[in-house]
């Protein structure tokens, strides 16, 4: 659970949070405002996971080895879970 910027509660869900990517807003259900994470840290994370798809191309030609390209899911999985669920929620504006 992520901590609500107006009552710094833990009531945010994952699922909630990767889905409050600005413009897009949670609701707390202990509060009941309205919380974003901004959108920097959605391309972020895609940067990065783009990035490390683009080596593990690179590896997978390089050693002919094309199970290496199943590492994109768990990239994707660091990429998502370093840059975006640990960013900080920002107060919405009402
Ligand atoms: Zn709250």
């Amino acid at each position: 659970m992520h901590e609500c910027p107006h009552c710094n509660e833990a009531s945010i869900s994952t699922l909630q949070k990767l889905l409050a990517i600005s413009p897009l807003r949670a609701s707390c259900s202990a509060c009941q405002q309205l919380s974003y994470v901004h959108i920097t840290y959605a391309l972020v994370a895609l940067t990065v996971w783009i990035i490390m798809t683009w080596m593990l191309i690179g590896l997978s030609y390089w050693f002919q080895m094309s199970f290496l390209l199943l590492g994109t899911i768990p990239a994707l999985i660091i990429a998502v879970d370093r840059h975006l669920l640990r960013a900080p929620l920002s107060k919405a504006q009402v």
